[in-house]
């Protein structure tokens, strides 16, 4: 291992590169990560030395609130490669900004934003031959924030670790997705932690959404936790509408992750003459739009997955399908945002950012 010093960050080499060990043709999501990762950890009221060093696991104590009170925050961003072998995020001042927004939500420390954007880019830079060139191929990014001090007693750690690893990463959702509206269950609650990316709030759907895989459907479209009435999110994504020509999407609330994907796609699609709603969309709403056949296209907006069309839906034990139609907007919009992305087609909003 060879040890340097760029800028703050300690770095410190792996001797050598698993690279050649993982087929990039078959790659499952979130399930191969790169040479190195990224670390800051916070103690006695401070961020510390960030380091870069070889991916590796760590230990913490049994007591380590992470592990009793879920006090544990992260992201989901990506790189791109273009042609000329150019590295690019998209929005990752988003990401930044709704991290630490996680942070205080969580009784967490921000993270600086030079420690979050330089560990970012240096770790990018690093691993860069991990970023294949090509539509489809991505760098999945999860920075993370988990409360590494000791004690089990239920008050907010003293110390805190901010890591950032980076997995390579094809489409993360294949084949066809059919989602099941929630009756009982809700991911969220006014007042809640509905809008931060807390790490428990992923961990309270496993058990709704095994039992909907149970029945069949992949996903559930999480609706509001006092009513059921209205359409919220679906599974760890945002959700949109098409009924007649007209794009429907909820708006952001305390129960629903401010989505970086949703936000684009609205701008996008009112750009390319779309006429889109953001209002409450009621599961009435969509179960008459079902009958009275307006009801054109649903599909779920997010960075893991970037567009991901629903073929149909469950209510109320009854399946509703989604006709199969020509010129969908979902086919439309992914293909723009993710031309975008890859700097195949230009980005007259300024999203995409260069390493
Ligand atoms: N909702 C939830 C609950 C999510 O976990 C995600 C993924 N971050 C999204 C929506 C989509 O957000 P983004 O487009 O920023 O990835």
């Amino acid at each position: 291992m060879s040890t340097s010093q760029t800028t703050a960050i300690d770095i410190t080499k792996a001797a050598t590169s698993k690279i050649n060990d993982v087929d990039f043709d078959n790659l499952s999501f979130g399930a191969v990560f790169t040479d190195h990762l990224f670390e800051c950890d916070f103690k006695n009221g401070a961020w510390q030395q960030p380091v870069i060093k070889p991916y590796q696991p760590f230990l913490l104590d049994p007591s380590a609130k992470v592990f009793h009170y879920g006090q544990a925050i992260f992201e989901g961003m990506k790189a791109y490669k273009d042609d000329n072998n150019d590295l690019w995020l998209f929005r990752p001042d988003e990401n930044y900004k709704r991290f630490n927004a996680s942070a205080v939500r969580m009784a967490m420390p921000e993270v600086p934003e030079e420690v979050f954007m330089n560990g970012l880019n240096e770790l990018l830079k690093i691993d860069e031959a991990w970023v294949k060139k090509g539509l489809g191929n991505t760098m999945y990014i999860r920075p993370f924030m988990i409360a590494t001090g000791e004690g089990v007693v239920a008050n907010p750690s003293s110390e805190y670790k901010f890591m950032i690893i980076l997995s390579p990463a094809k489409a993360y959702y294949s084949g066809e997705v059919k989602v099941l509206i929630a009756e009982h269950y809700s991911r969220a609650a006014n007042g809640g932690i509905g809008a931060a990316k807390a790490a428990g709030n992923y961990a309270a759907q496993f058990y709704p959404t095994t039992l909907a895989n149970k029945e069949g459907f992949q996903q559930v479209i999480w609706t509001d936790d006092a009513t059921h009435t209205k359409l919220e999110e679906a599974g760890t994504m945002n959700v949109f509408f098409r009924i007649n020509d007209t794009l429907l999407t909820a708006p952001v609330s305390e129960r629903i992750l401010d989505g970086i994907t949703r936000k684009s796609l609205i701008e996008l699609a009112q750009k390319e003459g779309i006429n889109v709603e953001v209002r409450p969309v009621l599961v009435s709403e969509l179960v008459e739009a079902s009958k009275n056949g307006t009801l054109k296209e649903i599909f779920g907006a997010g960075t893991a997955a970037v567009v991901n069309p629903i073929v149909g839906y469950s209510y109320k034990e009854e399946y509703y399908e989604l006709p199969k139609i020509e010129n969908s907007y979902a086919e439309q919009l992914k293909s723009k945002l993710t031309n975008m992305q890859h700097k195949l087609e230009a980005d007259p909003f300024g999203w995409t950012v260069k390493i």
